[in-house]
C-alpha cells in the first residue's frame, strides 16, 4: 500500500501526488495517509512527524521542528492555567533548532524533499516577503537545488543565512510590493525550465505546517480547545485544521475539534475583512507591525480554504493594531525570556483580546503558535550573512523578465536551464 494518496476533499477523486488542482472543482487537494495513528519517528528535525508528511525519504541535515512547552510566566500574566506554546525558531535551551527562525522551514523541507523524489531538474521559483525566501534558501543550500527567489525590495533585510554555500540560489528583488513580486514570479514560473512551489495548494507546505498541531497534541496528549496563530495567507490555519481532522481520526487525543483563532494585522487584513465584512483602508504593507502578514489574495473561499476551516472549527479572526501587537510582543518576550518575530506578537495580542472579552475561559487548553523567534538568540552563536542580490528589477520594466532570465543563465550556465 502507498504511504499516502492525494485526494480532492470535495469529489473524493484521487489525483496525481504532485497535482495542485482538482480537474473538477476549486478545492485544495488533501493528503490521505494510510497510517491512521501517528507515531513519532526517531529521525531528525521535522521528520519526527514522517508518518504524516507526504514524502518517501528525508533530507538528513538542517531541519528543525516545532517544540511545545507549557507556559509559566506569560500564562500567569494572562491568568491562564493551561497555555501551551509551540515555538518555531532557535532556542537551544528548549531543543528548538530552526535555523532560519520561522515556521516557513516546516514548508520548505517537505517541499524540497518532494522535488528530489520527483527528479525535478527545473529551477524552483519562490516569491516571498522574506521568511519563506530564507527557508527555501536554507534548504536549497543543503540540497544544491537551483532556486530563483523573487522578493520585494523592502524585505531584503530578511534575506540572511547561516549557510556558507548559497551558489545554487539566484536572488532577484522587485522594486514593488509582495503582490508584484508574486506576479513576476508567476510569469517566470510559467516558462518551461521553471517550476513553482504552489503556495497554499502544495500539500507538502500544508502538512509541513500541520506539524505544529501534531507537536502540540503529541506533547500534551490531547486536542486543545483553542489554537492561536497570526496569519497572512491563512495557510497555517488551514494546516492546523487538517492536522486536527487527522488527530481526531487517530482517536487517542479526544474528540474535540480545536477552535481556530486567527490573527491579522490592521489595517492590512483582507481575511479579517472577508470574515467580518468590515472594510479597511490604509497603506499596505507600509503601515504594518509585520508585513510578512500581508497577502492580498489569500485562499479564503476555495473549498478546503480558510472559510471552511473557520466554519468547521467555529473559528474567529481578530484584527490587531500595531500598538496591541507591539505591547503583546514585549510582554511575551519579557515573560518567556526569548525574542520573537513581530508576526507572532500579533497572535499574542489576539490571545490577550480573547481572554479580555471572555471568548475563552481561563482554564481552557490553549495552543499558541509562535511562528518565528530566537533570531537574537541565534545571532549569539552563529555568524549570519546577507544573501547576495543578483539583480533588482522594476515591476513596470517591460524588459524585467528578460533581465531575470539572463541573470539566471549567467549564474547557472546556459545549459543550466
Ligand atoms: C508566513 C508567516 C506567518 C503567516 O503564515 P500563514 O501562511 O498565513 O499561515 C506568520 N508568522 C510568520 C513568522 C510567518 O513567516
Amino acid at each position: 500500500m502507498n504511504k499516502y494518496v492525494v485526494k480532492c476533499p470535495e469529489c473524493k477523486e484521487v489525483q496525481d501526488p504532485y497535482a495542485l488542482h482538482c480537474p473538477n472543482d476549486d478545492a485544495l487537494l488533501r493528503t490521505e495517509y494510510s497510517k491512521k495513528q501517528i507515531e513519532p519517528a526517531d529521525m531528525p528535525g521535522i521528520w519526527r512527524y514522517y508518518d504524516w508528511l507526504p514524502v518517501n525519504g528525508i533530507i538528513e541535515e538542517g531541519s528543525g521542528r516545532p517544540v511545545t512547552y507549557r507556559s509559566e510566566e506569560f500564562a500567569k500574566e494572562l491568568g491562564l492555567s493551561d497555555l501551551n506554546i509551540t515555538f518555531n525558531g532557535y532556542w537551544p535551551e528548549k531543543e528548538a533548532f530552526i535555523r532560519t527562525c520561522s515556521f516557513k522551514d516546516l514548508e520548505s523541507f517537505p517541499t524540497m524533499q518532494r522535488l528530489i523524489e520527483n527528479n525535478e531538474e527545473r529551477i524552483m521559483v519562490v516569491a516571498s516577503a522574506g521568511n519563506t525566501a530564507r527557508a527555501f534558501a536554507h534548504v536549497a543550500s543543503i540540497t544544491g537545488q537551483k532556486l530563483l527567489l523573487i522578493v520585494p525590495k523592502n524585505s531584503t533585510h530578511r534575506l540572511w543565512t547561516t549557510d556558507e554555500n548559497s551558489s545554487s540560489i539566484c536572488t532577484v528583488t522587485v522594486d514593488g510590493d509582495y503582490y508584484q513580486a508574486i506576479a513576476m514570479a508567476e510569469k517566470i514560473a510559467a516558462r518551461d525550465d521553471f517550476v513553482s512551489e504552489g503556495g497554499a495548494r502544495n500539500v507538502a507546505r500544508r502538512d509541513g505546517m500541520g506539524t505544529v498541531m501534531l507537536d502540540a497534541v503529541l506533547t500534551t496528549k490531547s486536542l486543545p480547545h483553542h489554537y492561536f496563530q497570526a496569519v497572512g495567507s491563512g495557510t497555517g490555519g488551514i494546516s492546523a485544521w487538517e492536522a486536527s481532522i487527522r488527530l481526531l481520526e487517530d482517536g487517542r487525543f479526544g474528540n474535540n475539534m480545536p477552535r481556530l483563532h486567527l490573527a491579522q494585522n490592521l489595517p492590512c487584513a483582507p481575511l479579517y475583512s472577508l470574515w467580518t465584512g468590515i472594510e479597511l483602508t490604509g497603506r499596505c504593507p507600509e503601515e504594518m507591525h509585520d508585513d510578512v502578514l500581508y497577502n492580498r489574495k489569500p485562499p479564503y473561499s476555495a473549498i478546503g480554504g480558510v472559510k471552511d476551516a473557520l466554519d468547521d472549527t467555529n473559528g474567529m479572526i481578530y484584527g490587531i493594531s500595531n500598538k496591541e501587537a507591539e505591547s503583546a510582543q514585549n510582554l511575551f518576550e519579557e515573560s518567556e525570556g526569548i525574542d520573537i518575530l513581530p508576526a507572532p506578537g500579533v497572535a499574542c495580542a489576539a490571545l490577550i483580546k480573547a481572554v479580555d472579552s471572555g471568548e475563552i475561559k481561563t482554564d481552557d487548553q490553549i495552543v499558541l503558535n509562535i511562528t518565528g523567534g530566537g533570531q537574537k538568540r541565534l545571532e549569539e552563536e552563529f555568524p549570519t550573512q546577507q544573501l547576495e542580490i543578483g539583480l533588482t528589477v522594476s515591476p513596470t520594466d517591460p524588459d524585467a523578465e528578460r533581465k531575470i532570465l539572463e541573470k539566471v543563465s549567467e549564474l547557472f550556465g546556459k545549459g543550466g536551464y
